[in-house]
């Protein structure tokens, strides 16, 4: 289930060009952007809406090259979608539309690199000036807030200055705001437009100081005697942690009324690789992207997290001999544990004390980070043992290791069903992809199933006229399957397409093309492989397993992000389940 609520928009790529430069501020500096694109436009044949940025923390990714022109790495612009093709040398970079009017759209970039070397983003506006080029995708959705609310309280640094600033003036409630932000220095204070019931804390602190962030909060007593805050966080993402967990544990705030989102990390330059002493400190590892660099080291943070190791070192540090008792080892058992986590940086040994570290609070607090040790991706890693077996002598190495396959093991186990809709929810920001492009024709009845049917189904209702189709359970004409086949190994999406589909027309909407955005896609790649016995099923495959079974490929729709739309009808060959009630 969603927890929090989001419009999803067109993604449109646009070039923009530099209208105006000005620093608002000692740390801020503003550029206006314009050009044709802001409005609607066409290109290459395609018409596009006008630039819309609705809700106050909406944002753009702003595309760059780091080597060579950055016409060479843009993504394609579908459509009704994007698609990112590997570009090693695009970087993006998000920021918030700080107003958006008069054909102009105004950016504000903190002016942040100190010792460090200037990112991208920060290198482009320093040297921006009239007539420069920015290409830029989104904004891709828009947050939508619960209708509860009796105060709302935001919380950041500078980076979130442009969206707590554009709350102020836009109101998207009417509640009072309270905003504490810290600013790396005095002069980074800017006027905002506040009314006689809100409130603003400003505290200097250097960026990234979770302490400061926390205590900030604490002190400003921006979260007593609110019955229904809706608390919105935006800073580096490590310093968020402790503010989560204060959020989240001490003042119970629920996920629906929570938004936390970490702008920016942190980086030390890199150790030297040659060093084989230099011991990463927790800051390196923190921002490492794989769940974990050896399979001891991953096997470790399995069990931790479900001896609830973590979570007995979170209230406070702990001696090994309590940290022993309070999760029921013995010393010695728990001893060689804690020194690969310590190892790996999850914990730090503090004299006679052991501490949770901020990658393992990054562990305890961040859901995703955690499912790659505790959830199905866990167990597709752990089917890998059977993946030569599997790959010899046929079978997928999952059934292998789990006597059944994905679909017929989540029939029986609530949590793997679950975590298989979850997955699917990303499907909501191709919606808009979907609704333009129509494939199901005028007026139609269209049933949907699959795991992405709540998400399908809910577009589809909210579209209303616009979509041209009612959703009904039965007597459809078409029947939209959303990611139905995901899962399934080849011999089961045979059943299913051979199976009962009582309409003449099917629209399958599937992942064809791995995810280049994703930074471990050739390792997720390999674990779809052991899950369903292939790696992502490219379209032409769809349309040869479709046909096996009596369907006929009648044309696809590319959504973005490496999903089609794939519109079959019942061939001469169909079974008779698959003719149209009425006919
Ligand atoms: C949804 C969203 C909206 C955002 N909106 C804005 C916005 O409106 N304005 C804005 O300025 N930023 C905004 N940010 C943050 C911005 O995207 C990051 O700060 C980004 O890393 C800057 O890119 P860069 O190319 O300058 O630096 P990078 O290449 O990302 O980083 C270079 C170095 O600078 C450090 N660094 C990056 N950002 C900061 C910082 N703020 N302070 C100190 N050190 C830093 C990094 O740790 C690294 O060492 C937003 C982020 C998100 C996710």
């Amino acid at each position: 289930m969603a927890i929090r609520r989001f419009t999803p928009h067109p993604l449109v790529l646009r070039r923009l060009t530099v209208v105006r430069v000005v620093d608002i501020t000692p740390r801020m500096r503003r550029v206006t952007l314009g050009g044709a694109q802001v409005g609607g436009f066409e290109r290459d044949g395609l018409r596009h809406p006008p630039f819309a940025s609705p809700m106050f923390d909406d944002h753009v990714k702003l595309l760059f090259s780091t080597d060579g022109p950055v016409e060479a790495v843009l993504p394609k612009q579908l459509a009704h979608g994007i698609e990112w093709p590997i570009a090693a040398a695009r970087e993006g970079r998000d920021y918030t539309p700080r107003r958006v009017g008069d054909g102009e759209i105004d950016l504000d970039f903190v002016v942040h690199s100190g010792p460090v070397e200037a990112g991208p983003a920060e290198a482009w506006a320093g040297a921006a000036k009239p007539g420069d080029v920015l290409w830029t995708v989104g904004p891709k959705s828009s947050t939508v807030l619960p209708d509860d609310i009796d105060r709302l309280i935001l919380i950041g640094d500078e980076t979130a200055l442009p969206a707590i600033g554009r709350c102020f003036e836009e109101r998207p409630v009417s509640a009072p705001v309270h905003a504490i932000i810290t600013v790396a220095d005095e002069s980074a204070r800017q006027e905002l437009a506040l009314r006689p019931e809100d409130r603003i804390t400003w505290v200097v602190a250097e960026p990234g100081d979770a302490r400061a962030l926390a205590r900030a909060v604490a002190e400003s007593g921006a979260m007593d005697s609110a019955t229904h805050p809706y608390v919105w966080a935006a800073a580096e993402s490590q310093a968020l942690l402790p503010l989560r967990r204060a959020l989240t544990r001490e003042h119970g705030i629920p996920r629906s009324h929570l938004d936390i989102t970490g702008y920016w990390h942190a980086r030390v330059p890199a150790r030297d690789p040659s060093d084989p002493k230099a011991a990463p400190s927790e800051k390196q590892v923190a921002g490492a992207a794989a769940p974990a660099d050896s399979p001891v080291a991953w096997f470790a943070v399995r069990a931790a997290l479900q001896l609830h190791l973590f979570e007995a070192l979170e209230p406070r540090p702990l001696p090994a001999s309590s940290l022993a008792t309070r999760i029921g080892l013995k010393r010695a058992e728990l001893d060689p544990l804690v020194a690969v986590l310590a190892d790996r940086a999850y914990l730090v040994v503090e004299g006679q004390r052991l501490r949770i570290s901020g990658r393992g609070m990054q562990l305890l607090s961040d859901d995703h980070a955690r499912e790659a040790f505790d959830g199905f991706e866990a167990s597709q890693i752990l089917a890998l043992q059977n993946l030569p077996e599997a790959l010899r002598d046929g079978g997928t190495a999952w059934e292998r290791t789990n006597g059944a396959s994905v679909i017929a093991q989540a029939a029986t186990d609530a949590e793997l069903h679950d975590e298989l809709l979850e997955r699917a929810e990303g499907l909501a920001y191709l919606m808009p992809a979907l609704l333009a492009a129509r494939p199901w024709g005028e007026k139609a009845a269209v049933a949907v199933r699959g795991p992405g049917a709540a998400v399908v189904g809910d577009a589809l209702r909210k579209g209303g006229e616009g979509s041209a189709c009612r959703v009904v359970e039965q007597g459809a004409d078409t029947e939209v399957h959303a990611h139905a086949l995901a899962h399934l190994t080849d011999a089961e999406a045979r059943a299913y397409l051979s199976g009962e589909i009582p309409v003449a027309s099917m629209l399958l909407i599937e992942s064809t093309r791995a995810d280049a955005l994703d930074p471990r896609t050739s390792e997720h790649e390999l674990l779809r492989l052991a899950t369903t016995g292939a790696p992502t099923r490219s379209a032409e495959r769809l349309i040869e397993l479709a046909a096996e079974c009596g369907w006929t490929a009648a044309g696809t729709t590319e959504l973005g992000w490496g999903v089609s739309c794939l519109a079959f009808t019942a061939g001469p060959g169909a079974s008779s389940a698959r003719i149209p009630r009425g006919s």
